[in-house]
């Protein structure tokens, strides 16, 4: 069988990479002729662990193709994936507009009997909306079926969480479509995955659902943690503690500066507007980004606190993706932070083993180095905001000779805050007691 997945970001070359990994042939598509030319030499344009090997090896294997020419190879395929981007518009509502090119070009180009598959994340009805875009662009009245299969990986370990997920969802309203996905997904059987197939519709509110539910965790974590902030409890115990309760469980209770990346606060802000669109007051997502927006405020404040007025003072800043081992910065808390101290007239040093060209063009106020250590030379402190392994063990006697003044903002809460006292620094974490 011959596929093919419209979008090369960092959900759709994961899809057509793993799918050409089960035996699969795929061609993967993206408009983007010069992200097109460097799949096509074997590299990929962002930073994905254990990608690279995957796409060398499939293509090598020859079930691995690039191209910009949608239409052939929607015309060449049984199953057409969409995982083009749907960010988020002005009112919260996701922006179709790519998927409704998609949509026209395989109603231009249907030849035969084809599924079309939805990986992009996208509002409840949105199946439905398609078929209807399809229709009007087919020529002929080939057949088609329309499936959604949201995706649920974490960019960093995208490559393990699609090959051995938590569970696949299919939303599919003919079975002959649900034989074809089941097909597809045939390797994931194997090692026992839990499948759920439903509807379209359900697939579709399952994906906002739970991105909905695991941003709700982290705002109500947070709030926790500004709490032990005042009360002078440490977070760290109560969110392990309420973790091994199982009916809550441990993950998603790291308190920090807040939720960002492609997703979280945009598909909350979307399911709000869904929400609002049918009539619903939907309280507790509204608080969960009014929640977020202010942690990341706090932040700054937290700062503030400890370093004073920040006119012409250096800050030094590690991490600038929205979480490590991405070179994603999209509303990524680090750029919001970075913002408000340039705004508030300091200068910023900052490093990032991925990110940094990604920041460059949002935040080009920013000097950017070649370590951690460089970026906080001369500063009045340093802030952790994005927890990659190698912050976790800095020399912190290097840190604090090179610091004018031995100031560790923890974001992450990485580290010990009685090992940095001892250390010599003055040591702000996220809900650890100290500074609010
Ligand atoms: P992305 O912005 O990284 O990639 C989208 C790609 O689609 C781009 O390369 C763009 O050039 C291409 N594109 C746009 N219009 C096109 C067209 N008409 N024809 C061909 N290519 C086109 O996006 P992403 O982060 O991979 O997200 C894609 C979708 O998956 C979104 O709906 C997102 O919400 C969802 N999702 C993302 C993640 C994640 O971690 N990034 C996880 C789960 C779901």
């Amino acid at each position: 069988m011959k596929i093919c997945v419209i979008g090369t970001g960092y959900v759709g070359l994961v899809t057509g990479i793993c799918f050409a990994e089960f035996g699969i042939h795929v061609t993967c598509v993206d408009k983007d002729e010069g992200k097109i030319k460097v799949l096509d030499t074997g590299r990929v344009p962002f930073y994905e662990p254990g990608l690279e090997e995957l796409l060398r090896k499939n293509r090598e294997e020859g079930r691995l193709f690039f191209t910009s020419d949608a239409g052939k190879a929607v015309r060449e395929s049984k199953v057409i994936f969409i995982a083009v981007g749907t960010p988020g518009r002005e009112d919260g509502s996701a922006d179709l507009r790519y998927v409704e090119d998609v949509a026209r070009t395989i109603g231009e180009n249907i030849n035969g009997y084809k599924v079309i598959v939805t990986k992009s994340t996208v509002p409840v009805g949105t199946g439905d909306w398609i078929r209807g875009v399809i229709a009007s662009y087919r020529k002929n009245n080939e057949p088609f079926d329309i499936v959604s299969n949201p995706e649920f990986l974490r960019e960093g370990s995208a490559v393990e969480d699609f090959l051995r997920p938590n569970r696949v969802v299919i939303g599919a309203g003919r079975e002959e479509a649900m034989a074809v996905m089941k097909e597809l997904y045939r390797p994931l059987y194997l090692i026992e995955t839990p499948f759920v197939m439903t509807t379209v519709e359900t697939a579709e509110m399952i994906k906002y659902a739970s991105n909905a539910f695991l941003a709700t965790k982290i705002s109500f974590i947070n709030e926790v943690a500004n709490l032990c902030d005042s009360v002078g409890a440490d977070v760290h115990v109560v969110a392990k503690a309420m973790g091994l309760d199982h009916r809550i469980g441990s993950k998603f209770l790291h308190p920090g500066p807040g939720f960002g990346g492609s997703c979280f606060p945009k598909d909350t802000a979307a399911l709000l507007q869904l929400a609002e669109k049918n009539g619903y007051d939907f309280r507790i997502v509204q608080a969960v980004l009014e929640v977020n927006r202010m942690q990341w405020r706090r932040m700054v404040d937290k700062i503030r606190k400890v370093v004073g007025d920040l006119r012409g003072k250096t800050i030094g800043v590690l991490g600038l993706s929205f979480k490590p081992n991405t070179n994603d910065v999209r509303e990524s808390p680090s750029v919001f932070i970075i913002r408000s101290l340039l705004t508030e007239g300091a200068r910023v040093r900052a490093y990032d083993p991925a990110a940094m060209p990604d920041a460059r063009s949002v935040l080009p106020e920013v000097t950017y180095v070649q370590d951690a250590y460089e970026a906080v030379r001369e500063a009045e402190a340093v802030v952790l905001i994005t927890e990659w392994n190698q912050f976790r063990n800095l020399d912190l006697e290097r840190i604090k000779g090179l610091l004018r003044r031995p100031v560790f903002v923890d974001l992450r809460n990485v580290y010990e805050p009685d090992r940095m006292k001892q250390a010599g620094f003055t040591y702000v974490g996220v809900g650890r007691g100290g500074v609010q």
